[in-house]
């Protein structure tokens, strides 16, 4: 299947969504990169007279979190010249210019009733035939294009992409039950000749490959870490550096990820495998529900397991 990749909407614009919006800018794909608007206004709005109403306001979330990862570099890819081909914008103003976009790829909070509402308006813009891809790190895809039009369906499948996307060559594809099988061919064709990315194709299964690995492997250390008596500076010396991963040891990689986003999958695993024998072991401990209430989120908030300077 031939397919002339000009624009992509990447709808999200947290952790991931930036972040693969100035993947696909650094390759010389324009992009426009959409999110909520903000619900209320910063003291500083407030202090100019500026209303919600107002398109500065409403697109501050998207504009700030794509200069923090211009910013936060640390590759020259990620440079000024990159962020100019990402255009910016709300859902409630621009989704309409979805119309005009070659690959719509979601990357919004990893929860089933907010992703399948935002397809649903998705769907009365996109173009007929374009390619629509869900960033989820483990929501079965069978799930989140229920009610959606045949087209949609047929052009519809995961695309997650894991965390820096700069640096992490793995790209899972994970087909729903009506993908079209160019569909896939084609975007295990980019990933790796456009994206350099090494691509898997994944069954349709609760958090699919890597993280149904990396989700357990997180939750056994914090059972651990309890039992044992041991704290984060003991297991991230003991997960990092010595064992090959200087700069992804267990802790490091979950302020990387965001600690409300790796909860989030953490939960939604048990409910999609009912009857797996680990089951038990996603139970999240009562210390990262005190940090979820501290919005110790990690590298996004400032706070996490580790402090940023
Ligand atoms: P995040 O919390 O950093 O960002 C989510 C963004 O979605 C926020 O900016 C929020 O304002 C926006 N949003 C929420 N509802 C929206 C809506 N209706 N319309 C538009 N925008 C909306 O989350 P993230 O870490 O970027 O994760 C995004 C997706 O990528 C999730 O599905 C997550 O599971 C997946 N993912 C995350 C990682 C990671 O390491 N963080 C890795 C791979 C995949």
């Amino acid at each position: 299947m031939n397919r002339n990749i000009r624009k992509v909407a990447v709808i999200g614009s947290g952790v991931m969504g930036s972040r693969i919006a100035c993947h696909f800018a650094g390759i010389g794909v324009q992009v426009l990169l959409l999110d909520i608007a903000p619900a209320a206004l910063t003291d500083a709005e407030a202090a100019k007279g500026l209303q919600l109403t107002d398109k500065q306001v409403r697109n501050r979330i998207v504009n700030d979190a794509l200069q923090a990862t211009v910013k936060s570099k640390p590759s020259a890819v990620y440079t000024k010249a990159v962020a100019a081909r990402i255009n910016t914008g709300n859902i409630d103003d621009d989704l309409p210019k979805i119309a005009d976009c070659d690959w719509i790829l979601e990357a919004v909070v990893e929860r089933l009733d907010i992703k399948q509402q935002l397809f649903e308006k998705i769907e009365r813009y996109r173009r007929p035939g374009t390619l629509i891809t869900t960033n989820t790190s483990g929501i079965p895809i069978h799930l989140m294009n229920e009610g959606r039009s045949e087209d949609f369906r047929k052009h519809f499948c995961g695309t997650h992409f894991f965390n820096p996307p700069r640096y992490l060559r793995l790209l899972e594809i994970i087909p729903g039950p009506d993908t079209d099988p160019k569909v896939l061919d084609f975007l295990t064709d980019y990933g790796s000749r456009h994206l350099g990315k090494i691509t898997v194709l994944c069954k349709d299964t609760p958090a699919f490959i890597a993280n149904r690995v990396g989700v357990f492997g997180f939750m056994a250390v914090f059972k651990a870490m309890q039992e044992l008596g041991l704290n984060i500076d003991e297991i991230d010396s003991l997960t990092g550096t010595v064992m090959g991963r200087p700069k992804s040891a267990t802790f490091r990689t979950g302020d990387v990820v965001g600690l409300d986003t790796l909860v989030m999958v953490a939960k939604n695993l048990p409910k999609n495998v009912p009857n797996d024998e680990a089951k038990d072991l996603f139970i999240v401990p009562p210390f990262i529900d005190t940090m979820l209430t501290n919005k110790w989120l990690g590298d996004k908030t400032g706070q996490g397991f580790y402090k940023m300077t």
